[in-house]
């Protein structure tokens, strides 16, 4: 940490920050300049509290020089990491795309979204058991049951399975049934108890981002878990909150670059939330591949139009197809498979 102490400052103040920088256990290394004196703090300085220090008397500004995040920055882990989903890599040459419904409804229509999810040539399924609905009134997901459903549909097409955990008390259950991924979703992201339990357990974490939060403040929700002991985190971009009414989100197609350069761990898109209209849904998915992400979220459903929760956004399964061979070419100019 550099901190720049003001053209006032008296020798009382610098000697009062460098006391403290040894309370926190680094050595003070003090430069002075004409106008100002500025103090480097060495050591580990992550255990500084920038707080404490911007409010003593003298200092005029502070700064961090390594990350806040040390497992998922790429400062210290060059190399991309490939999560390996029960055989299924995500994170290397391979663009891997994840579809199926929104929410599990019944058996015959997890079946046939299993079965048109393999057909299209993806290799993991999505569906959600337990639905974040703004309305307490609106379907809230199957539950358990849906689990149950997923997975007996995803296991006859060979399929591992991404879906949402909302309550940290359905933790075991998701492992009871084998949940292949387990999706913490937007409004979550920043829910740092959940985190703290997904980081203690051997599962592949997709973290999808906090409707309005930041790259840092999702770098440090990613923190969370891998400070558990959990390094199997994929980072999901879903669009953010804007000003902009005409689609349900912005896609910040900006954040995939970003992300790749600061972390390790592999980034991939939803498109679906991100435009919130099967129209959209193309276009976007392309945008994300061609700007680098490791795979795409995609809803899909068997009859779009009865799908029990968002029917706008859902392709059809011909559309998902046509989307696949799409993408196949995207990919291929970038010098990826998919
Ligand atoms: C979902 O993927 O089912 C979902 C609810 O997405 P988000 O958390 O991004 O809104
Ligand atoms: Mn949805």
């Amino acid at each position: 940490m550099i901190i720049v102490m003001s053209p006032e400052a008296t020798e009382q103040q610098i000697e009062a920050v460098v006391k403290k920088i040894q309370e926190y256990g680094c050595d003070a290394n003090i430069s002075r300049g004409v106008e100002r004196t500025l103090i480097g703090a060495i050591g580990d300085e992550r255990r500084i509290n920038q707080e404490t220090i911007d409010a003593m008397q003298g200092v005029e500004q502070s700064m961090h020089i390594v990350k806040p995040y040390k497992i998922v920055t790429r400062e210290w882990h060059k190399e991309n990491t490939v999560i390996d989903i029960s055989g299924v890599p995500l994170g290397g040459n391979t663009v891997q795309v994840i579809a199926g419904p929104c929410s599990v409804e019944t058996q015959p229509q997890m079946d046939a979204a299993a079965h048109y999810v393999k057909a299209a040539g993806c290799r993991l399924m999505r569906g959600g058991a337990f639905k974040p609905r703004t309305s307490p009134y609106a379907f809230q997901g199957k539950g358990v049951e849906g689990l149950e459903m997923f997975r007996r549909a995803a296991d006859a097409e060979g399929l591992p399975i991404v879906t949402e955990l909302m309550d940290v008390r359905m933790l075991e259950t998701f492992m009871e049934w084998n949940v292949d991924v387990i999706q913490i979703g937007t409004r979550n992201m920043q829910n740092f108890d959940l985190l703290k339990e997904v980081g203690r357990v051997n599962k592949p974490v997709i973290l999808k981002r906090g409707m309005s939060a930041t790259i840092s403040e999702w770098l440090m929700a990613a923190e969370y878990i891998a400070a558990g002991g959990n390094h199997n985190i994929i980072f999901c971009e879903r669009g953010i909150r804007t000003f902009e009414t005409a689609y349900r989100n912005v896609l910040d197609v900006t954040a995939i670059p970003v992300l790749k350069r600061e972390t390790h761990l592999p980034v991939i898109v939803d498109p679906s939330h991100a435009g919130g209209k099967a129209w959209m849904v193309p276009a976007l998915a392309r945008a994300a591949v061609a700007a680098g992400a490791d795979g795409l979220l995609v809803e899909m459903h068997p009859v779009p139009c009865d799908a029990w929760c968002d029917a706008d956004q859902a392709l059809s399964p011909e559309e998902l197809q046509q989307l696949m061979r799409e993408l196949a070419g995207v990919a291929q100019v970038i010098g990826r498979d998919i």
